[in-house]
């Protein structure tokens, strides 16, 4: 199964592609998280793509296209797919086209997470995740059942996005809305674009995602 989750930041699609990893048996792949850990690599391309990212822009479509045709030869890719925070130029969306047909492969569902703007920056500035496992929690919405302790491992260590801060998430908004926003219209024109209402409780989004894939 290959899907692509489409929403602004906030919208939710790396919680949900967590929960569809753990229920479908494939994997997700956040091009977000790939270019974290360039980051955290040290390495010179790191470097740049740091600026770039806490700036609030997106990176070179064409750094971003050799990334993906490289992660999705891996064996782990094999049964499928979650594409998080990829394409998100139409540039993007046209060069997976392209690689899935030179494959013979196609996808099985895009799914757009609909959230009203005015959530966004409260959701993603009051984010955190454990270090240790990853679990995500939020200032409000979703603390840890014992304070400071993560449910899932019992890591007492958080971090938090050096992106997720409210002047980075305005432009990450706007590269959003200008660049991203009309990728849905490229699916849409190919009868492929569905939807779900990404403002639901956690637990309902997971059913209606699990609804459409079956
Ligand atoms: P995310 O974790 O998906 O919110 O991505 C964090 C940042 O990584 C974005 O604000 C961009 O700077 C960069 N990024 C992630 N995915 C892409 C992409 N597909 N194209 C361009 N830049 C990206």
């Amino acid at each position: 199964m290959k899907l692509i989750l489409l929403g602004a930041p906030g919208a939710g699609k790396g919680t949900q592609a967590k929960r569809l990893e753990e229920a479908y048996g494939i994997v997700q792949l956040s091009t977000g998280d790939m270019l974290r850990a360039e980051v955290a690599s040290g390495s010179e391309i790191g470097q740049e793509l740091k600026s770039v990212m806490e700036a609030g822009n997106l990176v070179t479509d064409e750094l971003i296209i050799s990334m993906i045709a490289s992660r999705v030869e891996q064996g782990d890719c094999k049964k499928g797919y979650i594409l998080d925070g990829f394409p998100r130029t139409t540039a993007q969306a046209k060069a997976l086209d392209a690689m899935l047909e030179e494959k013979g492969q196609k996808l099985d569902e895009v799914i757009e997470m609909k959230v009203d703007e005015d959530v966004l920056i409260g959701r993603i500035t009051g984010r955190y995740t454990c270090a240790k496992c990853g679990q995500g929690y939020h200032d409000e919405f979703q603390k840890p059942l014992k304070e400071g302790v993560c449910d899932k491992c019992g890591g007492i260590e958080f971090a938090r996005r050096a992106d997720d801060n409210e002047e980075t998430v305005r432009s990450r908004l706007v590269s959003y809305r200008e660049q991203t926003a009309p990728i849905a219209s490229h699916y849409d024109a190919k009868g492929m674009l569905k939807s779900v209402d990404g403002m639901a409780d956690i637990d309902v989004v997971t059913e209606q995602l699990k609804e459409i894939l079956g």
